[in-house]
């Protein structure tokens, strides 16, 4: 009663200020002028609601999440008087020229989203967003008001306000008193994480796409409920660098309108008249790229939307003012106005353009819907895929409003064939997924799903192959002919009615990360798991290897076993199945030795300093948001003096390691020999190669090495007369950012269950190792390989044929598990996680 009654009162004076509050600039509101501290989020947050109030007519405040430490996630609209009477009709009619709602548009207002310090430590941009928004509110201002007649403006003030915080607090905490402009002061060095990332160190710029992240997920909602026809994303890179804006670098990709790259150039030319007036350096078309699809500026682009990226020197080195290799102090002050500046500058070009950049924005999407250019017209997505991973993509799909479901009528065609990687007859049935790019996001689909992305240019920014057929491990096919959707697809429920009452054993197929995360469940609640090793048949029923077995033996100590373990698995949407003997028809039974028992790992992860922050983040997160499974994570300055038997598992993340000298070397060698399980991932692999205990080498043998060593020696020598403005082509010829290669799998080791005889690996690095001569070689690359999509240099392909990609050496009573490559790469490997699960559940099974 007492919180109802203070409520109410709370209301009432938030009413009574409402009447009163005059518009305050930042200065007025905040105490100090802008660029003279980093504000923190709460701060800004409280001046855009501040501001929201002030001018209630023209500017509406929402809230549209939070992040993982519980910072609010906002948006603030700014139109003028009349078009902020008529907003949710601007949204709709905006929505009206996407295809998304049906019928004829009443207004014509153009819709211009500015995305603020993404990058944590790009932290100008949250001070910037702050000016531009008194800018756009202030009555006074008869620029912008003109401007805010046809053209209404959203603000983010900061995507990512942990990260953001994070800085914000260490410069506040480290910062000189006058502010140090020496490059050599701690306030220009951040320690390990650095604020670039989110909670989860995930660089939320690379997760557009794929919202592993819940400032992602939070965002796309929005983001597809009003869906702009320009998005800035505003950054920042080295502080020695001049401006970048738009027009984009090559390359750019195919789907890209004529319109789009015409109005890139529009912006560009208007940015460039404000930046010439005012003397500032900037560059354009270099660096920064239109490619990858998970960024803040192709995501918009592939909706439709002049998606741009700004980037200001400065980032987590600025500071307050930092001394540049010219001599000459750059401030915090220089930065935002760079960055206010630009953003005026793009609603300025966008309204001088309005009518154009609607009517172009409508053309887009009636090319999309009536005539889309990209050759392949549809995806066929197998009914005979596990069920799981279609629910899983199905559900993913909706996030962005792709279209999908059934076709009306089965047919037998022609097209490319992800499986075989060729084109051959394909037959359609009518419980297949099909996706048409005849739709709204389109040329999205056609992002994700096409066989081969055209690059332009090699050179790139970062990875050049994302498939979602590769990443989930799908059957289907790319076809030349339009298949329309005729129904929707429902969401695949387990089957369980009269299920035994007390079998013997229960069974679970085990083919999908939701089997992992019921088996991660069932270990969390104590339940006694096994998997079988090898196919077995029992009952009528057929079982592959890596089935889950709970019998009744051994869990004796659950309260209540039936009942419990079959009220988890309906809740998890698990089929049941069961057994009333141990006797099998086929294959070994169930009490045999080729049956294991899966011990609940006790699992450690290796975090810090040293560790990469993406690896190590994606594995963090991994535990505690998708498996729900506990994890310690022990941080490297202490990890050496911890006791290692306390734990089951042992993950070292990517990383460039220093610390793993001969004598840690040998007691982690020594855990794992007394039953310790070692997962090593990537980079981190250079720590444990060739090194004394442990089984994994570069090469082979001496004589593999020399030659190697030889014919690198040839290439120094070839290169020694390359010329000088051909010398950035010259390292493409060793490099790998990330292409598709189809890894052969043992799929007799358990590392593989679930997977079969093939893996689609996502490899970011060049980096090689040879057949192990005494473990297991699970996952290899034989005879002549090249990737199935991607670009990879032409001498970095050769070096990796016959080499080893994931490999479990056995070692005592335990095992040191390689993966090469990245499974856990920005977590939408769907199949790498599947991977990695079974090195820390599996693999090791007694
Ligand atoms: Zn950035």
């Amino acid at each position: 009663m007492i919180k109802l009654f203070s409520a109410i009162l709370l209301n009432l004076i938030f009413i009574a200020s409402f009447a009163q509050t005059q518009l305050q600039s930042p200065e007025q509101f905040l105490g100090y002028e802008l660029g003279d501290r980093f504000t923190r989020h709460h701060k800004v947050v409280e001046y855009f609601q501040h501001v929201a109030a002030a001018r209630p007519n023209n500017i509406k405040f929402i809230q549209y999440g939070e992040t993982y430490e519980h910072r609010p996630l906002v948006v603030t609209i700014i139109a003028s008087e009349e078009n902020f009477k008529n907003l949710e009709q601007i949204r709709l009619d905006n929505l009206k020229r996407t295809g998304f709602e049906q019928g004829t548009p009443a207004t014509n207002v153009a819709l211009v989203w500015l995305s603020y310090n993404v990058h944590g430590n790009e932290a100008n941009s949250t001070e910037a967003s702050m000016k531009t928004l008194y800018d756009l509110a202030n009555p006074a201002n008869s620029k912008t008001q003109e401007w805010l007649k046809n053209t209404v403006v959203m603000i983010d003030p900061c995507i990512n306000p942990d990260g953001r915080d994070r800085y914000a607090n260490f410069y506040n905490q480290y910062g000189n008193y006058p502010a140090d402009p020496s490059p050599d002061a701690t306030e220009h060095r951040e320690p390990w994480p650095g604020g670039r990332a989110n909670h989860y160190l995930f660089d939320l710029n690379r997760d557009w796409a794929w919202q592993s992240q819940t400032e992602s997920q939070a965002r796309i909602k929005l983001y597809n409920q009003w869906m702009p026809q320009v998005h800035v994303d505003f950054h920042e890179m080295g502080y020695n660098t001049p401006y970048f804006f738009a027009p984009a670098a090559e390359p750019l990709h195919e789907v890209i309108s004529k319109w789009q790259r015409e109005f890139l150039n529009m912006v560009g030319r208007n940015n460039a008249k404000h930046f010439d007036e005012n003397g500032w350096l900037y560059f354009t078309k270099e660096r920064y790229d239109l490619f990858y699809p998970s960024y803040g500026d192709t995501y918009p682009t592939y909706s439709g939307a002049i998606g741009m990226t700004y980037e200001q020197g400065g980032g987590g080195f600025g500071g307050l003012t930092i001394t540049t290799k010219e001599g000459d102090p750059l401030t915090l002050k220089d930065r935002l106005t760079h960055h206010y500046t630009n953003g005026l500058s793009t609603i300025e070009v966008t309204s001088q353009n309005a009518a154009k950049v609607t009517a172009e924005f409508e053309k887009y999407f009636k090319e999309n819907l009536t005539n889309p250019a990209s050759p392949y017209k549809t995806f066929v997505i197998k009914a005979e895929n596990n069920a799981d991973k279609l629910n899983r993509l199905a559900a993913w799909m909706d996030t962005h409003r792709i279209q999908y479901g059934h076709p009306s009528a089965g047919k037998s065609t022609k097209g490319f064939n992800f499986k075989t990687q060729t084109n051959s007859s394909a037959t359609v049935s009518t419980n297949d997924i099909v996706i048409n790019i005849y739709q709204p996001k389109g040329r999205f689909v056609t992002t994700l799903f096409e066989p081969q992305s055209n690059l332009g240019d090699s050179i790139t920014y970062d990875i050049t192959a994302w498939n979602l057929m590769y990443a989930y491990g799908l059957d289907g096919y790319a076809l030349n002919e339009r298949i329309n959707v005729a129904k929707p697809y429902e969401q695949q429920k387990a089957e369980n009615s009269n299920v035994a009452s007390k079998p013997y054993a229960y069974l679970f197929k085990y083919q999908s990360m939701e089997d992992v995360k019921f088996l991660a469940a069932m270990l969390k609640n104590d339940f006694k798991v096994r998997s079988s090793e090898k196919a077995f048949s029992v009952g009528g029923n057929n079982y592959d290897r890596g089935t889950l077995i709970v019998t009744r033996r051994n869990n004796e100590s659950i309260a209540d076993f039936d009942n419990a373990l079959q009220t988890l698995a309906k809740k998890m949407n698990r089929k049941i199945y069961t057994t009333s003997t141990g006797f099998v028809d086929s294959g070994k039974d169930i009490g045999s030795g080729d049956v294991k028992f899966l011990k609940a790992p006790k699992v450690a992860l290796l975090g810090g300093d040293q560790t990469s922050s993406l690896g190590f983040g994606e594995v963090w997160h991994f535990f505690e948001r998708q498996l729900m499974y506990p994890v310690t994570v022990i941080g490297t300055d202490y990890f050496k003096s911890i006791s290692l038997a306390k734990y089951d598992v042992l993950i070292i993340p990517p990383g460039r390691y220093r610390m793993f000298d001969d004598e840690l070397l040998g007691k982690i060698g020594k855990w794992v020999s007394d039953g310790g399980r070692l997962i090593v991932t990537s980079q981190a692999l250079n720590s444990f190669s060739d090194k004394k205990g442990f089984g994994l080498k570069e090469y082979a043998s001496e004589e593999a090495k020399k030659a190697a060593e030889k014919s690198e020696t040839q290439t120094a020598k070839d290169n020694v007369l390359v010329p000088y403005d051909e010398a950035e082509r010259k390292e493409l010829e060793s490099a790998i950012f990330g292409a598709i290669y189809k890894v052969t799998l043992d799929s007799s080791h358990p590392l593989s269950f679930g997977l079969g005889d093939y893996y689609y690996s996502l490899r970011t690095t060049p980096m090689r190792f040879d057949y192990m001569q005494n473990g297991w070689n699970v996952g290899t690359l034989r005879g002549n390989v090249k990737p199935l999509m991607g670009f990879a240099g032409y001498k970095a392909n050769p070096t990796l044929s016959n080499t080893m990609v994931f490999g479990v050496e056995d070692k005592g009573r335990g095992q040191v598990i390689y993966l090469v490559d990245n499974p856990m790469f920005r977590s939408f490997w769907e199949n790498g996680k599947m991977l990695f699960s079974n090195a820390v559940f599996v693999v090791g099974g007694m």
